[in-house]
């Protein structure tokens, strides 16, 4: 067995049945993608719009793609019709241009609110606040041809696992007041995206139901 199928055998053992794995390939050839669609993994994530697209004309087709980066809005024609879930809509006016282009390609996107928790002023998302408010003026109700699924979030980049694990439960708090309130009425409103190879079991335990890995399947990214 190689070592992108005996690293995938060892996490599926560990991860606990009901969590659902996105293998992230981004950065990693099509070969490294194959070796893990022949051990059985289907779910993928990249985070560059280029690098899905060629990746998805090569690949085995019934593949489900993620998009898991930052998304232009220049770029979001691009993707419509190719992604099983976009996990990073970190703005309303993204949101308002993928439902746009999903009206008009006829299609309809599903898609996650991406909340920024993290300690670090870099990372992309809306606050706790702005997604509660979001819901609460009920603006959600506009979309056409676009299924809010729920929240995916990151953690703090930090070895303070009390720091990380605080920032994971609010991601599941904010999750948990939309779809249990019951006068916004959600539908399909199911998925915490939460955990990479660092902290994913963290991310389980305060109730990631979908995790994304990386490095602890394909390896160190080659950036050059
Ligand atoms: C790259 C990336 C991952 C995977 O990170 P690893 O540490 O390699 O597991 C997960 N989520 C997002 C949003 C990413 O950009």
């Amino acid at each position: 067995m190689g070592r992108i199928a005996s690293n995938l055998a060892e996490l599926r053992r560990e991860i606990p049945e009901g969590v659902k794995l996105v293998a992230v390939s981004k950065f990693h050839p099509d070969a490294a993608v194959l070796a893990a669609y022949e051990a059985g993994q289907r779910r993928f994530g990249e985070s560059r719009v280029q690098e899905l697209l060629k990746k998805q004309e090569t690949l085995p087709s019934d593949i489900e793609w993620h998009f898991i980066g930052h998304l232009q809005t220049n770029k979001v024609r691009q993707l419509m019709g190719r992604t099983a879930l976009i996990e990073s809509v970190d703005t309303e006016h993204l949101l308002d241009c993928i439902d746009r282009e999903s009206e008009r390609a006829g299609v309809v996107t599903r898609v996650l609110m991406q909340l920024h928790v993290a300690r670090e002023e870099t990372k992309y998302g809306f606050s706790p606040e702005e997604l509660l408010q979001y819901f609460a003026e009920r603006r959600f109700e506009q979309l056409r041809a676009t299924h809010i699924c729920g929240v995916m979030g990151m953690a703090s980049n930090t070895d303070d696992l009390d720091r990380v694990r605080k920032d994971f439960r609010k991601i599941h708090e904010v999750f948990l007041a939309l779809r249990d309130d019951q006068s916004l009425g959600l539908r399909g409103f199911d998925t915490v995206s939460m955990g990479m190879s660092g902290d994913w079991p963290i991310a389980v335990e305060e109730g990631a139901t979908l995790i994304r890995i990386g490095t602890r399947i394909f390896g160190e990214r080659d950036y050059s």
